[in-house]
């Protein structure tokens, strides 16, 4: 999946969990957004390889892409590593899943991911769409549909 459908992604899966609990609503869904794009720093074409372009380009040449950055380990790890860095749960909380949700969405893809890496498993859904195709179009599109309906549990929050 692209970043931008990434992006969205981790926006729809934290927006849904608004009403769930007493995190604040604008840096739980920041927290999601950038967990989005955390699993990609393995890629350094991505919207956060770019950014991080030598740390991108080690994960990558120790590791490959799509592979340990898209596996339970590193969700695992990248927890710990949040919970180290800040107390905060609403980022923490957010950051999983935002990361989840972009396992989820490149689950969905061809290629699939190495879910149990090490394991070299690739784990996919048994309906797949590529990356960039009309698939993805109608995947973002639902996902931004998802937004803007919860959106409102945002505004009543600040209201
Ligand atoms: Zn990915």
């Amino acid at each position: 999946m692209t970043g931008k459908t990434h992006l969205m992604g981790g926006v729809a899966g934290t927006i849904i969990l608004i009403h769930m609990n007493t995190y604040d609503p604008l840096l739980f869904i920041s927290a999601g957004a950038i967990g989005a794009l955390l699993p990609d720093i393995c890629h350094s074409g991505s919207k956060i390889g770019r950014r991080f372009k030598g740390l991108s380009k080690l994960i990558n040449k120790l590791f490959g892409h799509r592979t340990i950055t898209h596996s339970l380990l590193f969700l695992i790890l990248m927890n710990m590593l949040v919970a180290f860095l800040t107390t905060n749960e609403g980022i923490r909380v957010g950051i999983l899943i935002g990361m989840v949700s972009h396992l989820l969405l490149d689950a969905a893809t061809k290629n699939g991911i190495k879910l149990l890496y090490p394991l070299k498993l690739t784990i996919r859904f048994p309906l797949t769409i590529r990356t960039g195709d009309k698939g993805e179009a109608v995947v973002m599109a639902l996902l931004s549909l998802l937004v803007l309906y919860y959106s409102k549990d945002v505004l009543i929050h600040y209201l």
